[in-house]
């Protein structure tokens, strides 16, 4: 079976990924293949990103893989806080200082409109493919559900009334920039 490396430290999501391949990959994480140095993440766009953690399991590891980057873009804010979209209220990577910033820097903006991009990147063999999900929707003027993680209590997708958090995994997982990113990922993988 075709061995592909998902670099992330995310055991779930690269399950996630084996299982809906149906049998035809074997989805290994950077624990599995033994890579357990940190990958410093220095680009300034998030496909700059997924190129460094993509290019260095390959260089280093030698294993076809892919990557994924993710980040918040809001109009109003210039697109922040874009590739700085874990890390906006600072290194801590807090969800709720992340939220309670972003809340205060569109305090007093009338346009709320933005949207989640994925960007995902394979190489497999001397080919390399970029592949974008995107979410558009807007950001709520206060915390809304339980659900999810991250910006989910604040971000609510075109087309609803309600957050990410509040809508539950089921229809997030239709509609999010990383279900519509993994989609693509998973019709290349089985055309090829
Ligand atoms: P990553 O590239 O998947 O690590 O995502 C970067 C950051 O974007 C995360 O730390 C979260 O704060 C945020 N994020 C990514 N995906 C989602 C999502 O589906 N909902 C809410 N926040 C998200």
């Amino acid at each position: 079976m075709h061995t592909l490396v998902f670099a992330t430290n995310n055991p779930h999501k690269a399950k996630e990924v084996e299982q809906i391949l149906g049998g035809q990959y074997q989805v290994k994480t950077l624990k599995d293949i033994g890579c357990l140095e940190d990958i410093e993440e220095t680009a300034d766009t998030l496909e700059g990103n997924a190129i460094i953690k993509a290019q260095y399991v390959k260089n280093n590891y030698g294993f076809d893989c892919f990557s994924e980057d993710t980040g918040l873009f809001v109009n109003a804010l210039d697109g922040d806080p874009g590739v700085h979209t874990a890390r906006y209220a600072g290194e801590a990577r807090n969800a709720d200082d992340n939220i309670n910033l972003l809340l205060k820097n569109l305090a007093d903006k009338t346009d709320r409109s933005a949207r989640f991009i994925t960007i995902i990147t394979i190489i497999m063999g001397e080919k390399e493919i970029h592949l974008e999900g995107i979410c558009p929707g807007r950001i709520a003027q206060q915390r809304s559900g339980t659900g999810g993680f991250g910006y989910d209590p604040v971000f609510i997708p075109d087309g609803y009334d309600l957050t990410f958090a509040e809508l539950g995994e089921e229809i997030k997982n239709k509609i999010s920039h990383r279900a519509l990113a993994t989609k693509q990922l998973v019709a290349y993988l089985q055309s090829i």
